[in-house]
């Protein structure tokens, strides 16, 4: 399932290319008539990513709320703007297990090359986001709507296609308040210290164990199963400790490291959570999952760190990563 970083991109293209047209909505497959004739004709405002959400805002006021759940993916074809790391990845970058981008550590500048502000000029393309990105052959345009299309967003020279998302409706301005009000603090969104308040609270207050908490999209926004492992191991807590044991300093520092590997993901396409690396390693550690994770899809194999196991387990129906000792 695509974490926080994916949508946020994702919502990025559309600032890029749709924010200010006027788009005709449809729906190929049908499911979404009635939605699409809401919005058909009007102009996308602003494109936001909550966490796993993404809402577009539309020039009457209506708001489009989409969540790819775990097979949903966008189709952009056309004239793309794509932002550094898409367009020196050919847009064929991934997050789990596709190959990733060779660029340099990016920096964080906001004029920096690697910025999210720097955007190439349009390349006539077609790009698939989802969990993974990848890059196709554009010959049409706009190119005929091909399986299930739930939505297609078309612009003069820019087409988004919708296919197999959990979650896609029509929303009124006071229902985009109440949906995301009911979800946690995204610190891409608002780094603040009232953010980072709202989430050391409900953690230490909580008995659930931290590792169920990172993942609950009402405590904290974005995080899945890989950023989830990967972040425990960081911080060196045992998954099945209660988000009550955490020290307040401890809590804090969590929402800061997600806070620090969201940004580096939105940044890079790649859920890169090791740091230090540089040359040939970081390259490696772009191009290939089993060379960037600590603990994720390790199980089985010797820590990084003290050469023990990693361990997978089930915890709420989902895997698990960890190791027992730096963990303990
Ligand atoms: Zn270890």
């Amino acid at each position: 399932m695509p974490e926080g970083h994916s949508v946020h991109r994702i919502a990025n293209q559309f600032q890029s290319n749709f924010v200010g047209s006027p788009v005709t909505v449809s729906s190929p497959q049908g499911r979404f008539a009635a939605g699409a004739a809401q919005l058909t004709g009007h102009a996308i405002t602003d494109a936001r990513a909550v966490g796993k959400q993404m809402f577009l805002e539309f020039d009457h006021g209506l708001w489009l709320r989409i969540h790819l759940g775990l097979y949903g993916a966008w189709d952009f074809t056309g004239e793309i703007r794509m932002d550094a790391t898409a367009a020196a990845a050919n847009g064929r970058m991934g997050q789990t297990n596709q190959r990733g981008t060779e660029l340099d550590p990016p920096t964080f500048d906001v004029d920096g090359e690697n910025s999210l502000s720097s955007i190439g000029a349009p390349r006539r393309s077609r790009v698939r986001m989802s969990e993974q990105e990848k890059e196709m052959g554009l010959k049409d345009f706009p190119p005929e709507p091909v399986g299930q299309v739930r939505v297609r967003l078309l612009a003069e020279t820019v087409c988004a296609d919708l296919r197999g998302p959990t979650a896609c409706e029509v929303l009124h301005p006071a229902q985009v308040v109440t949906a995301m009000n009911r979800l946690g603090p995204d610190p891409e969104l608002e780094n603040t210290p009232e953010a980072e308040e709202r989430f050391v609270s409900v953690v230490c207050k909580k008995t659930t164990p931290i590792g169920r908490l990172l993942m609950d999209q009402s405590v904290v926004s974005g995080i899945g199963n890989v950023y989830r492992a990967e972040m425990l191991f960081r911080a060196g807590l045992n998954p099945h400790a209660s988000g009550k044991s955490l020290s307040v300093e401890t809590a804090r520092a969590l929402w800061q490291d997600w806070a620090y590997l969201l940004h580096i993901g939105i940044a890079t396409g790649q859920m890169m959570t090791m740091d230090g690396l540089e040359g040939a390693g970081y390259r490696r550690a772009m191009r290939s999952r089993a060379d960037r994770h600590w603990v994720y899809k390790r199980e089985g194999l010797p820590c990084r760190v003290c050469g023990t196991h990693i361990v997978l387990e089930e915890m709420s129906a989902r895997k698990l990563y960890w190791c027992p000792r730096c963990q303990a």
